[in-house]
């Protein structure tokens, strides 16, 4: 089995927006600010060639954005770099047999589409997509709160489209038995975390509930999240069971790091 890192386009975003209720002092430290206080972010996919079928987890921002909107989220590049990316691979999107999706947020599933000046149709021809029932429903039907994460015509393609898998529990049939899901609701209703059994041990896609290094820090939580108290309990009951297991995360937003082992220091503090 290989897993792989696929770089996709970059996004510049607020600092104290990704940090939540942290002091500017303390992320300022681990993701030092531009003059208008933004930070870069990874959206970084998860390529699993297992010898048979080729799985990523997720697909990153892409560039299906207007020139106007790209430059309000601070993707500086129109081209769509995780098809780039998966060229270095010598892999096309028409290769990949399976994505999954955490939610459907747009810096998460953005790359499913083609470029703005293409059309922003839906690539992958011949994967099924795989979504969790509660992030699906609420790609359906968001909160005011987060509507403007949600692509409306993404949603209606990837009906159309015939591929799209449900599921609702810890299994994929399809997927089977190297990978399982844990289910969060701290960041967004039924945000689905796939973990696959690697020959170097468990690997865990840590979405949105641990987008980085400085978020395995179980208080540091981003402002983006709905729920971030249910998403510190969250943390602090699945981190000392990955640490148990010897598990790594992989990051989607590190722009620094694709993964990282789970350690804990003498005070039981984790980090990565
Ligand atoms: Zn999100």
């Amino acid at each position: 089995m290989r897993i792989a890192p696929v770089e996709g386009n970059r996004q510049r975003l607020d600092g104290g927006a990704m940090y939540g209720n942290a002091p500017r002092a303390l992320w300022a430290r681990w993701s030092p600010p531009d003059e208008q206080n933004r930070i870069t972010l990874a959206c970084r996919a998860m390529l699993v060639d297992d010898g048979r079928r080729r799985v990523l987890c997720e697909a990153g921002i892409g560039t299906f954005f207007a020139p106007e909107q790209r430059e309000r989220f601070g993707v500086t590049e129109s081209r769509h770099v995780l098809l780039d990316s998966l060229a270095e691979l010598g892999l096309r999107h028409d290769d990949i047999d399976a994505v999954v999706l955490s939610h459907l947020h747009f810096d998460h599933a953005g790359g499913l589409l083609s470029a703005h000046e293409e059309g922003a149709r839906l690539l992958f021809p011949r994967a099924r997509f795989i979504v969790g029932a509660r992030a699906w429903a609420r790609a359906q039907d968001p909160h005011p709160r987060d509507r403007a994460s949600f692509i409306p015509e993404l949603n209606r393609q990837l009906e159309e489209s015939g591929r799209l898998e449900i599921v609702d529990g810890e299994r994929s049939p399809w997927l089977g038995s190297a990978w399982r899901f844990h289910l969060s609701d701290g960041h967004t209703p039924g945000l689905l975390l796939a973990e696959v059994a690697s020959d170097d041990g468990p690997v865990l896609f840590a979405a949105d509930l641990i987008p980085g290094r400085p978020w395995v820090h179980v208080p540091i939580t981003m402002g983006y999240d709905r729920f971030p108290e249910q998403l510190v309990d969250e943390k602090a009951r699945l981190l000392p069971d990955l640490h148990a297991r010897g598990a790594r995360l992989f990051f989607t937003h590190d722009p620094g790091a694709a993964l990282a082992a789970v350690k804990r220091d003498e005070k039981g503090r984790y980090f990565a």
